[in-house]
Parts: C-alpha cells; structure tokens; sequence
C-alpha cells in the first residue's frame, strides 16, 4: 500500500485555491517537490501532516483519512514532519523538545519515549549537545534537533519542508547523506529549492506551480520541461 496517495485534492485559503485537483502517489523512496514560491508545496505538505484541511478530493495518508477526527489522530502518531518553522521553545532543551514530539505522539512510557529520544538525537549527530538549550544551539544543529523530532516513532513517511535551508555546505551535505538513509524503505517527500538536494537524492520530483502538478518523473527529465 502506498503510503500516500492523493486523487483531484483541492485545499484552500477562504476561497483561493492553493491546490487545484491534484492527483499523485507516493512509493518508498525520496521524492522531490518543487516550484517556485507560492506554487502550494507547504500547503500540499501541511495537508498530508494534517495542518491543513482538503475541502474535495480524496487523501490517504498512511491509510488514513485526514478528513476525519481519528483518521488526523492516528497520522499525528504515526508520520514524521519537520515543518519550515518547527515552533521550538527557545528555554528547551534539544531533549525536552523532542520529548515533547514523543508525548505530543502519545509515548505514554517514560521510560521506553526517553529511550527513543535518545536514539534519535544519536540518529542525526546530536547526542553530546542535548543538555545544551536550543537557544545556544547553530542553526544547522536546530535543523538536527527538528529532523530528531520528525522521527520520533521510527515513521514510515517523512514530510520535509526545505531541510536544508540556511545551512553552510558542509552541514547541506551532511543532512543530505541523513536524507538518503532516511529515504531507504521509508516514503520521503523533500521540498528543497536546492538543485544538488534533488541530484543527490530524488529518484522522482513532483513539480507544483499555481496549485497544480506541472511534472511529475524522474529528475534528467526536468531539463526538458525547464
Ligand atoms: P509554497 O510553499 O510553494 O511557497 P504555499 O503553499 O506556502 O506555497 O502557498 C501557496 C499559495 O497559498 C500562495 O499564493 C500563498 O500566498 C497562499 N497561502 C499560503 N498560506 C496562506 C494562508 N494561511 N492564508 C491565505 N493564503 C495562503
Ligand atoms: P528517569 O527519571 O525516568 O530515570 P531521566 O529523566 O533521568 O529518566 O532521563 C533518562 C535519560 O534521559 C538519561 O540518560 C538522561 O540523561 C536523559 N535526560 C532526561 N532529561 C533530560 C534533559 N532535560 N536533557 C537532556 N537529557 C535528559
């Protein structure tokens, strides 16, 4: 079963279309979305992060449907997203933060949420830096503790708003080797402006332009339609 799959969705702001009848399905793997500022990427990703409702259409996300109370529920617990502003408490700690992530998913152990958070600030190169408070932290380590959080639960899909933006190169690199693991056996949909991220990563890119898909294929082709 695919771990999305989108048919004729439509998601609005009062009455502007931000998405017009999209239809898509996402397979294992990383897949790129791109378009230029306000073609609707964020929006499409709030949608299947349940932050933004479909007014037609039909979503699965994860096998569930966004549309119904239990059906946001059960994609909250299960998906990892790293949104383009994450909301951090600056006075948190890397840990209290994902933590939070982890209660937010309904981890109702403390003993076995505390371990998880663990592995996944291990998982993204964070683990000598969590006592610190975010505040303190550099911005490429603010990205870690964001992508430590999307996690959280060892998900099965991986939403990613621009990941890499405002990191040095070096940083740029190292997340995009955390991307690729991430994207072995899992669904991965990246949004990134960044050419290299789509080079180095994609194996298929969704191209959004005024609420509509205006590609979708494999990343050489995209010089045709450029
Ligand atoms: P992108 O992420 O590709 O830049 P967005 O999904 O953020 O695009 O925005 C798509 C369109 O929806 C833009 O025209 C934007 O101005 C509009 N939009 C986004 N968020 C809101 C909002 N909260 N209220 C009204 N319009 C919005
Ligand atoms: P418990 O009280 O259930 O034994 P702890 O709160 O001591 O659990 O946390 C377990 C692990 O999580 C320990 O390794 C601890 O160092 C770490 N930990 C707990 N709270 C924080 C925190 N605020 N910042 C960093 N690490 C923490």
């Amino acid at each position: 079963r695919a771990a999305v799959s989108a048919r004729e969705l439509t998601v609005s702001y009062r009455n502007f279309r931000a998405l017009n009848g999209i239809s898509f399905v996402l397979e294992p793997g990383v897949t790129g979305l791109l378009g230029p500022n306000g073609a609707g990427k964020t929006t499409l990703l709030r949608a299947l992060a349940t932050a933004a409702l479909p007014d037609s259409g039909a979503l699965s996300v994860l096998g569930m449907d966004p549309c119904t109370p239990e059906g946001r529920l059960g994609i909250r617990r299960r998906l990892g997203y790293l949104p383009q502003d994450p909301g951090f408490h600056p006075h948190f700690t890397a840990f209290e933060f994902v933590d939070y992530v982890a209660i937010l998913k309904e981890m109702k152990d403390r003993a076995a949420r505390h371990r998880e958070v663990l592995r996944v600030l291990d998982a993204v190169g964070l683990p000598d830096r969590r006592r610190k408070k975010i505040k303190q932290l550099s911005g490429g380590m603010r990205q870690r503790v964001a992508l430590a959080a999307a996690l959280v639960g060892d998900p099965e899909l991986l939403i990613l708003d621009e990941p890499t933006v405002g990191l040095d190169p070096e940083q740029r690199l190292r997340f995009r080797e955390l991307i690729a693991d991430l994207g072995d056996g899992r669904t991965v949909l990246l949004s990134t402006h960044q050419t290299e991220d789509v080079a180095a990563l994609c194996r298929r890119v969704i191209v959004l332009d005024g609420g509509t898909i205006k590609f979708d294929g494999e990343p050489p082709a995209l010089a045709a339609v450029a």
